[in-house]
């Protein structure tokens, strides 16, 4: 290994899409490193089990690839370029090209496509040069004249997949070539490497600055005759831009070396304590983040139990522009810096989905699928998710044309043509709505008459640029790709799927089963939400007038049960948007503070600790420190912890 490869971040993390591209750029044209991507999330068990075996397996490669991890929450786009849908997901990257990808914290999966990627780098890395080529025809077939050895280089170079702008004879296919020309003549001609290792600077070898390669310095092209330190008083302006881009790179690679240890991002997971939490929030979107900001700041540590994927703002890949004070930030960049805020203050996190709470005896049960989370309080914010119509093209042109909230992404469409589905209050209110800004609404409904409220529906049937189509469902919704290429004119292919944008949709009429299409921008879904409330069944009161909503008495957000409350839209059929879910998170956070101020649940774990602290100061005049024995000691004071603790004592 060279001095350069022991110089490298033992993992890389990215901190943007930009970042990202660049490096997969550098190692499929510079390094032909393999790169290996651990998308992840910081709340997510399975990601913590094998991130130190990540990061031990990239020390035992040493520099035979590049180790980078992509947070998911942060990073929501480039999870949704490559299409994660679960965590960890493993992406293994050779040539820009994906070669192997897996879902789950499998460490010998991790290893064998380690291993694989890596073997099959080296092998690909040759290089097979027109001078080479010219002197084996010259000493095999003389009959072959400079321009037929040209055709088989020319041949050579346009099979070759990965990205090649010197338009050289390499990897696989110049492999297969040499392959065949033995099988003909009896004997391969020679190859070359095609990227090298590249030799340390002077500073490297001193060792006055390791970091000054980067990741992925190890090798470098083999560009023979040309100078490895480019003379930048005569660079062409790409040259210059691709020179700072190293040094980026470099610059970059140095500050990762100084972060520190991978793991501090799995601090704030939740551990079991022998106390009963104080106040749990379940979700994770702007309402349970909130409450989370206001309970910790509280003093409350509330635990945090969600998904590590989830909730409505992270599939708004475009920016919330009606939060106030936030600019140019996503929906799940907007949720990032609120779990950040919420970390800040102390809230821990468990990264499951809660299956059930058990009310019968307190405190409360907070039951996941790996996990039983005893509480005092507990705080729901388990949102509502949008109804779908579940037909072809929909889900993939999510983010593209497709949506659920004509108030969160109508102006996208400012004199377009869009197309709204249902027949309900919210269909109509979206239909009223984009009618200020799009060029044409036209409204899909299946039935012959909207189901929406008299007035709301006079109102849609009489402007002048919503029309109707009766008796009429949506079969399928078209789309067209975008392409990948990025601002500065290079296209970078990844093998990611193509973005894909809306350009209409196929209707059909219910009784004669005829299908048209009709051209639009945009489709907005607009047939209901479901709360997501399955796991409160049986447990606390519903909205009587809107089913499936948790009720919460008056201006307030406590529920029928003492002790749980509720927030965000989970509770609101009304409202749904991001910053009034997020005033109702904290408004269950202060109404949760009071409730256990008065029923007298204060902080039992630091009132233990007090108490054995007293005691332990008492006793130490009586007998030596090193024989108190805490569990012996705690005798009178185990009511207010967990049963099961206070048996074991
Ligand atoms: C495409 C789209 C674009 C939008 N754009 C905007 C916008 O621009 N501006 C705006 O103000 N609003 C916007 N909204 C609405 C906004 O996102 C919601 O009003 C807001 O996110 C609601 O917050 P919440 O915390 O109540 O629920 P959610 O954000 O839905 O969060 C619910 C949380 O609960 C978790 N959860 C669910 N079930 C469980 C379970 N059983 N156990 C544990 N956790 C669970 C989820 O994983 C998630 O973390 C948009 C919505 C959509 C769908």
């Amino acid at each position: 290994m060279s001095a350069l490869a022991n110089a490298r971040p033992i993992v890389r993390h990215i901190r943007s899409t930009h970042e990202f591209d660049r490096l997969m750029r550098k190692h499929s044209q510079t390094t032909g490193l393999p790169v290996i991507v651990d998308f992840y999330s910081d709340g997510c068990g399975p990601c913590r089990m094998i991130a130190p075996i990540f990061k031990k397996l990239a020390q035992e490669v040493g520099g035979k690839a590049v180790f980078v991890k992509v947070d998911t929450n942060a990073l929501y786009e480039l999870s949704s370029r490559y299409g994660v849908r679960s965590l960890p997901t493993f992406k293994f990257f050779l040539g820009g090209r994906k070669v192997h990808e897996f879902s789950g914290a499998g460490e010998q999966q991790l290893r064998h496509f380690t291993q694989d990627i890596i073997q099959k780098a080296e092998w690909e890395n040759v290089m097979l040069p027109m001078e080479n080529l010219l002197s084996y025809y010259g000493k095999q077939d003389a009959s072959k004249t400079p321009t037929d050895v040209e055709k088989v280089y020319t041949k050579c170079v346009d099979q070759v997949k990965d990205e090649n702008p010197a338009k050289l004879c390499v990897g696989a296919v110049a492999r297969n070539l040499a392959k065949s020309l033995k099988k003909k003549y009896g004997s391969a001609p020679e190859f070359e490497k095609r990227f090298l290792p590249e030799e340390p600077s002077a500073n490297e070898q001193s060792g006055d600055d390791k970091k000054a390669g980067g990741a992925g310095g190890s090798k470098k092209t083999n560009n023979k005759g040309n100078s490895d330190q480019p003379n930048l008083h005569l660079a062409t302006k790409e040259q210059l831009l691709a020179e700072l881009e190293n040094r980026l790179d470099a610059e970059r690679d140095a500050q990762v070396e100084d972060e520190e240890d991978d793991n501090a991002e799995f601090d704030h997971g939740w551990t079991p304590s022998p106390f009963p939490e104080r106040v749990t929030i379940i979700g994770g979107g702007p309402a349970g983040l909130s409450a989370a900001i206001y309970a910790a700041r509280a003093g409350l540590k509330p635990v945090v139990v969600a998904p590590p994927l989830g909730g409505q703002l992270q599939g708004k890949g475009v920016d919330v522009e009606n939060y106030p004070g936030l600019f140019n930030v996503t929906g799940p960049a907007v949720v990032s810096l609120m779990r950040q805020q919420a970390i800040a203050y102390g809230a821990t996190f468990e990264a499951d989905v809660v299956v059930g709470i058990d009310v019968s005896e307190r405190p409360l049960k907070v039951k996941t699928n790996s996990s039983v989370i005893e509480t005092h309080s507990i705080i729901v914010a388990t949102g509502a998710e949008s109804n779908w119509l579940n037909v072809k093209g929909e889900y993939e042109l999510r983010g593209g044309g497709v949506s659920s909230c004509a108030t969160c992404d109508g102006h996208i469409y400012r004199g377009k043509h869009v197309l709204v589905v249902g027949g309900g209050d919210t269909a109509m209110e979206d239909a009223l709505v984009l009618a200020r800004t799009s060029e044409s609404v036209t409204v899909i409904h299946r039935r012959d008459t909207f189901r929406a409220s008299k007035i709301l529906a006079q109102r849609v049937a009489e402007h002048p640029s919503i029309s109707i189509k009766w008796n009429t469902v949506v079969a399928e919704i078209l789309g067209k790709p975008l392409s990948l290429g990025t601002s500065d004119g290079d296209n970078v292919d990844l093998d990611a799927p193509a973005e894909k944008v809306v350009t209409g949709a196929v209707l059909k009429d219910i009784y004669t089963g005829e299908e048209t299409t009709i051209d639009a921008d945009a489709v907005f879904v607009a047939i209901g939400h479901t709360p997501t409330t399955s796991f409160l069944e049986g447990i606390v009161e519903f909205n009587p007038k809107h089913a499936g909503y948790v009720l919460t008495q008056g201006t307030s957000t406590k529920t029928s049960v003492p002790g749980i409350f509720a927030c965000g839209d989970v509770a609101d059929s009304i409202y749904r948007q991001a910053i009034t879910s997020a005033g109702s998170g904290a408004a269950a956070a202060l109404d949760a503070e009071r409730w256990l101020s008065e029923e007298g649940l204060g902080n039992e774990e630091s009132d233990f600790e007090a108490e054995l602290l007293a005691e332990l100061l008492e006793n130490d005049g009586r007998r030596g420190a090193d024989e108190y024995n805490v569990y012996e000691e705690a005798g009178g004071r185990v009511s207010g912890m967990k049963e099961s603790t206070g048996a074991e004592l």
